[in-house]
């Protein structure tokens, strides 16, 4: 093991080698169901063969100009997200901080342009995750990523979801910009937010001119079963929507989405990228959209959720002094462990099944939404056997 690399990531004892569908291999042979997908991303599995076959014939042709050209690829995608969602434009990133920081600065600009350079504040809401960047970490605000990196940035907000009096009293108030939400938190532990708040804070929005941002990047791209988590409800749509995960399916490929209205601040000059949008990413991300977006993987992808969720809701009423809560929206699953989730992860990884933490003393399942029945079955089956032995061992009385 190197030493050479920064101390940041506490990583699992598996040196990948090579992945296939939902199977991630090591350089020794071994295989594990792989329910992580490199953090909700490789969302067709790993090595689908369209992504692949897009990448080695762009490979050849060109990887790479710049955004003072013109790229076929970007005017493509973009024409096909603008047609499958709310948004009119699109600028595309390489990660999901980046279309964040977009879509933050994007709404400051909005409201300079209208004159209204007071309005500066973002809010956003416990549990949260948006990034690493500055702008990302402040906006989420959760004290573990912001301590130790110098005072707060000044116009971020925090409330928590259940404060209906305090959103009010925020979103009405002329220094606001924006707020920006995930419609399903990921990172902070599978939760996903109802149709009836996510429609009341749109009518909010619109009611007091601020605009409203969805941070889509784990919980977009067919991850719920629709191809973005906030069309489950009518009038919940936001006015920008920060994507990438699941948008290059592991090509590393980000986008801040927006209304005309909502970008009509960010003219020539205002904002930029080297390499966002390039014509490698373009071309995975044509290929990714083409499949996900095609209405048999949502549905596939529903089906799954639902032979997930009806094994794991059984699999909980076996083992509740195992698994507190099942909970989450389509293949955004959450299990809030009775045990510590970091030790139940490691026990799972031994069972032959790979899963994702998260806040909350969650373990997340983020299975590709190709997954097939057999496979729901199989990684439910090694999360019982998982859950046997977290009983022997975690939960085992001290000597
Ligand atoms: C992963 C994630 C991000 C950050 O994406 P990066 O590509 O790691 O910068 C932002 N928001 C949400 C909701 C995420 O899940």
């Amino acid at each position: 093991m190197t030493d050479h690399l920064l101390g940041v990531y506490n990583r699992a004892p598996i040196t990948v080698a090579r992945g296939q569908g939902v199977w991630l291999t090591d350089t020794q042979g071994r295989s594990w169901l792989d329910c992580v997908s490199g953090i909700a991303t490789n969302a067709l599995g790993h090595a689908h063969p369209a992504l692949v076959a897009a990448l080695t014939e762009q490979a050849g042709a060109l990887w790479h100009v710049s955004n003072i050209f013109r790229i076929p690829g970007q005017e493509q995608l973009a024409d096909k997200l603008a047609a499958a969602s709310f948004a009119d434009t699109v600028f595309f990133t390489n990660s999901g901080s980046e279309s964040v920081e977009c879509a933050l600065k994007m709404a400051r600009k909005y409201h300079a342009v209208n004159g209204e350079d007071a309005r500066i504040d973002v809010i956003g809401f416990a549990g949260s995750f948006h990034g690493r960047t500055y702008g990302a970490i402040n906006a989420a605000g959760n004290p573990a990523y912001v301590e130790g990196f110098g005072p707060r940035l000044p116009g971020y907000i925090q409330l928590t979801l259940d404060d209906e009096a305090g959103l009010a009293r925020h979103v009405a108030r002329p220094t606001t910009a924006a707020v920006i939400v995930e419609p399903v938190q990921g990172e902070g532990g599978a939760r996903a937010l109802s149709g009836e708040w996510l429609q009341h804070l749109r009518a909010l929005c619109t009611h007091h001119g601020v605009l409203l941002i969805h941070d889509e990047v784990q919980c977009g791209m067919g991850r719920t079963g629709k191809l973005f988590a906030h069309q489950w409800f009518e009038d919940a749509a936001p006015d920008i929507m920060a994507l990438a995960k699941a948008l290059g399916c592991g090509f590393p490929v980000g986008a801040c989405l927006a209304t005309k209205e909502a970008s009509r601040g960010m003219a020539p000059g205002a904002h930029g990228s080297t390499f966002g949008g390039n014509p490698l990413a373009m071309a995975v991300g044509n290929a990714a959209f083409d499949v996900i977006a095609s209405e048999a993987t949502l549905a596939h992808a529903r089906a799954m959720a639902q032979a997930f969720f009806t094994g794991l809701d059984a699999l909980a009423t076996r083992h509740p002094d195992v698994i507190h809560e099942v909970r989450g929206k389509g293949l955004l699953i959450g299990l809030k462990m009775a045990c510590d989730n970091r030790a139940f992860m490691a026990l799972a990884r031994d069972h032959g099944l790979l899963v994702a933490g998260g806040g909350d003393n969650c373990v997340r399942l983020l299975p590709p939404l190709t997954i097939t029945a057999d496979e729901v079955t199989e990684a439910v089956s090694r999360l019982e056997a998982t859950c046997l032995a977290a009983r022997q061992t975690l939960l085992a009385p001290a000597a």
